[in-house]
């Protein structure tokens, strides 16, 4: 029998669906990829497949996922950025060998290094979040108004007012609270 991990959350920025691969920080943590396999899941519905990933490998891809988190946090906060965190997020992006591919639809594709090479993906993830951090991109780094969750998010909205890292999980959860919270205010209501 198969077990049963947590699913994904997919967003459209491949950073920071990375450091969404633990959710709810501040509450329940939900680890996303528990397991070497289930990185190599993750990898692959984002664009960079590989073949098979080694235990050392999933500590060296959560140790990027926390410095993204961390370096992405004080930037949305307008805090230094923390030196461990930079010096993580450099030494994976430069450890990285993936070539951008265009293919002939015009799409870019990653080619990385060599089919079992989770560095060469690692660095991938760490050039975005170089790009996002560094202000290079049209958006901006906010936190979850979810308090068990303040996951780094970028906002990509025209107003940049969004709120939740995700209107499925975090943003859904708040619309129920809120309305339920109106449903016992309203007089006469037996509950
Ligand atoms: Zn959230």
């Amino acid at each position: 029998m198969r077990a049963a991990f947590p699913d994904f959350r997919l967003g459209n920025v491949l950073a920071t669906s990375f450091t969404g691969t633990l959710s709810e920080r501040h509450g329940d943590a939900v680890e996303r990829i528990p397991v070497p396999h289930r990185l190599v899941d993750w990898l692959a519905v984002n664009g960079l497949a590989v073949d098979s990933c080694t235990a050392a490998q999933l500590d060296r891809a959560r140790e990027l996922r926390e410095a993204i988190h961390a370096a992405a946090t004080a930037a949305a906060t307008q805090d230094a950025l923390p030196v461990s965190a930079v010096q993580v997020i450099n030494d994976c992006s430069a450890q990285g060998r993936a070539a951008a591919i265009l293919t002939p639809d015009g799409e870019r594709r990653w080619r990385l290094g060599s089919a079992s090479c989770v560095e060469d993906a690692l660095g991938v993830i760490a050039a975005d979040a170089i790009s996002i951090i560094a202000g290079e991109r049209d958006g901006k780094l906010a936190l979850c108004a979810s308090p068990t969750c303040r996951a780094a998010f970028f906002d990509t909205s025209q107003s940049r007012t969004r709120k939740w890292c995700d209107m499925n999980t975090c943003g859904n959860r708040q619309k129920k609270a809120r309305f339920n919270a109106n449903q016992r205010k309203k007089p006469g209501s037996v509950e």
